[in-house]
């Protein structure tokens, strides 16, 4: 049994002074103030005088860490990506695949699936919940560095194998609306519990409206391999920013969207539809050089990704997106935390809901007040204790 006291907590709806919370078996039994519960006996007690206790962090495009690439990585890098993963505040994440020729595609399923069947919390590790499967159903319009030789139509038929492979493990799907046949594949998707995110996509704003109307409700990576904004054809990006049945994520590393626009991107959403991502490769947390990002290699200069002058994804962590969400729309901890907890759990539709609250896993993550990672606690397990 564990007690956990800080200064405060956010869970994240609720701002707590002085709390308390006791996890037992990995799992929050107690979350309140201090002054109304006394601390168990049998209990180890860690005391955060100075911070923050939070809920851990939630990454929903994630395409590798330290070294390692989700797509390549067996179950060994997958547990280095893991454990990196806690050391910067995530607890939970959705490995994200990239187009590459399908049986690359449906051997990274296979084993991606494997590794959420049989994780295991021996140590302190973010956990994957789920596949999102990012292309090959993308416009070949936008589609960024995804190879162009590997994009395919969204028949069902396409999306049976990815999702017989993946024994149903995908939970998040990107997918360009104006496609043919992408509003019949969203609609089946989205019954098999499927979330369904519009983006790497040229729509105006007649087909991302007709993708909505099919079940989408969210959108990847917002501005980045998207149709531009114009204020006369406002095309994907209008639908995104002004219909508030939409949430949206965006990577806020101030390198693939302008601070300004992430700015702009915050105040159109808030707090309850913004969502923070890092659209990380396995260069996150590496010094420069070459890396992997599914069957890319991709240059990486000065916390850049590149594949032949195109950025393909980012070094970003999800702790150092919240501290620049704060700093570029001002905005104060438990809004921007929302972002990245509650908000994303609540976009994938996830078995943890991303807050503290009795009965849920104790996932949990100590922050200072401005948003640096002092410990992370996976199921009850302290990272680096
Ligand atoms: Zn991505």
């Amino acid at each position: 049994m564990l007690a956990l006291t800080a200064r405060s907590l956010y869970t994240p709806l609720e701002q707590i002074d002085r709390p308390l919370v006791v996890v037992e078996d990995g799992v929050v039994v107690t979350v309140g103030s201090r002054s109304d519960h006394e601390i168990p006996g049998k209990a180890k007690l860690l005391d955060f005088p100075d911070n923050i206790l939070t809920p851990g962090l939630v990454d929903i495009h994630i395409h590798g860490a330290a070294g390692f690439d989700v797509m390549q990585a067996d179950a060994e890098g997958r547990s280095r990506i893991e454990k990196f993963l806690a050391t910067r505040g995530v607890t939970s994440y959705f490995p994200t695949t990239v187009t590459a020729p399908i049986d690359i595609i449906l051997r990274a399923l296979e084993q991606l699936a494997d590794g959420i069947e049989r994780a295991t919390m021996d140590s302190p590790r973010a956990q994957p919940l789920g596949i999102h499967l990012e292309g090959p159903f993308l416009s070949h319009a936008r589609r960024g560095v995804h190879p162009p030789e590997n994009l395919l139509a969204p028949t069902l038929a396409n999306f049976d194998r990815f999702w017989q492979a993946a024994r149903g493990q995908i939970r998040v799907m990107t997918i360009a609306p104006e496609l043919d046949g992408a509003t019949e594949l969203i609609a089946e998707a989205t019954k098999r519990g499927v979330s369904i995110s519009i983006g790497h996509s040229d729509a105006d704003l007649k087909a991302a409206r007709a993708g909505v109307a099919a079940g989408a409700h969210h959108a990847t990576h917002t501005f980045n391999a998207m149709r531009p904004l114009d204020h006369r054809e406002p095309g994907i990006i209008g639908e995104v920013l002004s219909n508030p049945a939409l949430t949206a994520d965006i990577i806020a590393d101030g390198i693939h969207v302008h601070p300004e626009v992430v700015r702009l991107f915050l105040q159109a959403k808030g707090p309850e539809r913004a969502v923070l991502i890092t659209d990380a490769t396995a260069a996150a947390g590496m010094p420069d050089g070459k890396y992997w990002l599914g069957s890319l290699e991709v240059d990486v200069k000065d916390g850049k990704c590149l594949h032949g002058g195109t950025l393909a994804g980012s070094v970003l962590t999800l702790d150092r997106a919240v501290r620049n969400a704060m700093k570029f729309a001002a905005w104060d901890l438990p809004q921007v935390l929302r972002t990245a907890t509650l908000n994303p759990a609540t976009v994938t539709n996830a078995a943890k809901k991303g807050r503290i609250e009795p009965g849920a896993d104790a996932d949990l993550v100590v922050l200072t007040s401005d948003g640096q990672v002092r410990a992370t606690i996976t199921k009850g397990v302290r990272a680096g204790s």
